[in-house]
């Protein structure tokens, strides 16, 4: 500890809940046709229907003994498992379920951090029951979520958000794993560095080639050290592996769209100071819909003149918007459209509208498709 030059403050006073559903699609199928779960069962389209493209959006636990996980081309899973069971997955219904499993949530607090359709964070600190336990929260929860939507989740409780999501992970399904405060360290030291949320499969085998393979391994590390070798998320890590993890529960709302805009002092009057304003909203608006994991086909362009007229201008494409490039050259066809430079603008907004959750088929199938042709 001799390098710290100030103690790492540590904020254990929070209550943390965080909640996965286990193997969301393919449980809801079994739920509705138990005939299923006597199967490994796989959310993907056959990829004899589809040439080998698809992706697995989940597998089911009989599946997963085969080798079968989610985000794993269709192809694949059908080679690890012929028998398998293939569906492609009702998003529609799962919506649905999200949205009921959601409102359990609301019962006991308002903030809410969903992170994707089948898992959320909860700020259960001051909450509307006024349980002392986040313990007793999370078993109320899961059992709600059993008794309304007749599916289980993972639970994990602890004073921070890196914390509890490694705790959920801990014991599944079903599992309801506290890490206490006077727990954190020893619980992190144990663990692979592959369970460590954001070591992924880029990092993990330079973690591996600085010998790094569990929690213990990445605790000795300096904090220089870290940062040299893995930036801003090796100020993170270290961090996180002393159990300091400040970042809070974000309450989003369930958006229709993403949009931002800004105004000028100085009326932009040049091409090119347009251009730069929309790659500059463009990034906003792609940072904003990653946060609340969402996508849409619609984007929208506002622009004030300096007289203050403003027009808006939407354009929707026949498939996701996929990132931030695409937002900015849907905007700056638009804009071509628009133009008008002789007045001077006062303002440049872009919206993406029409949101959908991203899911793991929206994101990857484009992917997969491409590296197959
Ligand atoms: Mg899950």
């Amino acid at each position: 500890m001799s390098e710290l030059q100030f103690p790492l403050k540590n904020d254990t006073s929070r209550k943390i809940i965080h909640i996965d559903m286990d193997a969301f699609f393919a449980s809801v199928e079994e739920r509705d046709n138990p005939e299923l779960a006597l199967h490994p069962l796989v959310i993907a389209r056959h990829p004899h229907d589809t040439g080998g493209r698809g992706v697995v959006t989940t597998a089911n636990y009989k599946a997963r003994q085969y080798g079968i996980h989610s985000a794993m081309s269709a192809q694949k899973a059908y080679e690890l498992c012929p028998k398998a069971v293939f569906m492609p997955g009702n998003h529609e219904k799962y919506r649905e379920i999200s949205h009921q499993v959601r409102e359990i949530f609301a019962k006991y607090t308002d903030i809410i951090e969903p992170v994707s359709i089948d898992e959320a964070y909860l700020d259960v600190t001051h909450n509307k029951q006024n349980i002392q336990s986040a313990v007793k929260v999370a078993r109320l929860i899961q059992q709600e979520i059993w008794q309304e939507v007749r599916l289980t989740c993972s639970a994990g409780v602890s004073y921070n958000k890196f914390l509890a999501k490694l705790a959920s992970d801990y014991h599944k399904p079903a599992g309801l794993t506290l890490v206490a405060p006077d727990e954190a360290l020893a619980f992190m030291q144990a663990l692979p560095i592959e369970k460590f949320h954001g070591v992924g499969k880029k990092t993990s085998p330079k973690m591996h080639e600085l010998g790094i393979f569990t929690g213990m391994d990445l605790y000795q590390l300096g904090e220089m050290e870290l940062i040299s070798q893995f930036g801003k998320m090796g100020y993170s890590l270290y961090r996180k592996v002393r159990g300091i993890h400040d970042s809070p529960v974000n309450v989003t709302r369930d958006r229709k769209s993403v949009g931002k805009e800004h105004t000028y002092g100085n009326p932009l009057t040049t091409e090119n100071q347009v251009l730069a304003q929309l790659r500059r909203l463009a990034e906003e608006v792609d940072k904003s819909l990653r946060r609340v994991a969402k996508h849409g086909q619609t984007i929208v362009l506002k622009v004030r003149y300096a007289d203050y007229t403003t027009i808006t201008k939407r354009q929707t494409l026949n498939q996701y918007i996929r990132d931030k490039d695409q937002i900015f050259s849907q905007a700056s066809l638009i804009w071509e459209d628009v133009l008008g430079l002789e007045k001077g603008i006062r303002l440049l907004g872009i919206t993406v509208t029409n949101l959908d959750p991203i899911s793991y088929e929206n994101i990857l199938l484009p992917l997969w498709e491409k590296k197959t042709e």
